[in-house]
């Protein structure tokens, strides 16, 4: 059995989704599980009609928009005008409208009750549209499969209680078709849930992993996971193959082909993931599966928004365990994330996502303590299996606030670039 995943892109318009058709029937597989994100930036545009609704703002006239971009696609798929999918999406207008009605005042809660909506509306989409075009398949709910903690809008899978559920929609079946939704999956209180922006990926792993499959395959708008993005770095190539691990870190430093979480799971029972084009899908793309390199072409993985704070001592004293304790500890209990970082006698600085609420939280708790300095809209970029030589094209014409060697990553915080004098 396979796993096929299609995120936003593959499903943004009725062309996109008589593509998927297309790579279904070619695959020729008797055994499908496929997972669908929601459609094109839908899941953006939910978010804001939830920011609009929370602060109090008109958002009509976004639902609106919402609504006739999905029955756009559905008047092209299905010219009938009484298909039953029109049905469908009115009841899941009104079920979106009910939830924005909703007076919960957890916004993460009501969040994962909105946004969820994204995925319902393409799965019954897609649905209807592979059944039409003689692809017999079986819409499933996702939100009686995946079943996470309630941490609202990050999710965590509760394994076992998730295991169970699938395997007892799935586990006896050895053929056909079934379709779900990406991202979206409940509490054990039946709570709608989420597992975190661009979580699709995770979802089919989740899948995968619960009942052992063959393979994971993601489709996307590139022709596999390539050695840098292309629209920020002229020479690209694509791995024909990764290691998990490779693969894994190459995600950790930001590299957006793939939803972090998704490797594990697949790692641990060597299911292989093959990352393809749907542009291009006699093509193969690459493959993600358990083997060792000997040398690997260097990946290049460009992360934006970054912020560096420096924190430094006072009265001549010097930063030591304490004081990185002191600072570690609140990283740990605002939880954010510290992408780099470096030590000197009287000064540690570390470069992080974008400041937010967070961070003036820390930098609060920590200013009677230390001088706080910070730089943002910084861009750090990281190189894995450098070679030397690349290393002045990277930092061509930037500013470089903090550089960064090991045997085999190189990582370094730039600026913006300097005007030059010529
Ligand atoms: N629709 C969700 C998002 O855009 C999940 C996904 O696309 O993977 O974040
Ligand atoms: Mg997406």
């Amino acid at each position: 059995m396979k796993v096929f995943k299609f995120g936003g892109a593959s499903v943004c318009s009725a062309d996109a989704i008589r593509n998927l058709s297309n790579i279904i029937r070619v695959q020729e597989s008797d055994f499908l599980i496929i997972v669908v994100s929601a459609m094109g930036k839908s899941t953006n545009a939910l978010e804001h009609i939830l920011d609009l609704k929370y602060t109090g703002n008109p958002y009509q006239v976004f639902l609106d928009e919402l609504e006739k971009y999905h029955l756009g696609i559905c008047s092209q798929l299905f010219p009938a005008k009484h298909h039953p999918v029109y049905q469908s999406i009115d009841s899941l207008m009104i079920s979106l409208k009910l939830s924005l009605e909703n007076e919960e005042t957890n916004f993460n809660r009501l969040y994962d009750r909105v946004v969820s909506h994204g995925e319902l509306f393409s799965t019954t989409i897609v649905n209807a549209y592979l059944n039409s075009v003689d692809l017999k398949c079986q819409l499933l709910s996702a939100q009686e499969m995946i079943v996470t903690d309630s941490n609202f809008r990050e999710g965590k899978v509760r394994w076992d209680l998730t295991k169970k559920a699938i395997n007892e929609k799935l586990g006896n079946r050895t053929r056909g078709y079934y379709l779900t939704q990406g991202f979206i999956a409940s509490d054990e209180y039946r709570n709608w849930t989420t597992l975190g922006r661009e979580g699709s990926d995770y979802t089919a792993a989740i899948l995968a992993s619960c009942l052992e499959a063959d393979s994971v395959t993601i489709w996307k708008d590139v022709p596999g996971v390539l050695t840098a993005d292309p629209d920020q770095w002229p020479h690209t190539s694509k791995y024909q193959s990764l290691s998990y691990g490779e693969a894994a870190e190459m995600t950790y430093y930001g590299a957006s082909v793939i939803h972090p979480k998704t490797i594990r799971p697949l790692a641990v029972k060597k299911i292989p993931l093959l990352v393809r084009s749907f542009l291009d899908y006699h093509t193969e793309g690459t493959e993600i599966m358990d083997i060792q390199h000997e040398q690997l072409e260097p990946a290049i993985i460009f992360k934006p928004g970054q912020c560096l704070i420096s924190f430094q001592v006072r009265d001549f004293s010097f930063i030591n365990e304490s004081k990185l304790s002191l600072i570690f500890h609140l990283f740990e209990e605002f939880n954010i994330r510290v992408n780099m970082m470096q030590s000197s006698a009287i000064s540690f600085s570390v470069s992080v996502d974008n400041p937010d609420s967070k961070m003036k939280n820390l930098i609060n708790s920590l200013s009677g303590e230390f001088d706080i300095f910070y730089n943002d809209q910084l861009e750090l970029v990281t190189v894995k299996n450098y070679h030397p030589d690349l290393l002045p094209q990277i930092t061509a014409n930037r500013e470089v606030l903090l550089e960064q060697k090991t045997r085999k990553n190189y990582q370094v915080l730039l600026g913006k670039p300097v005007e030059s004098n010529i």
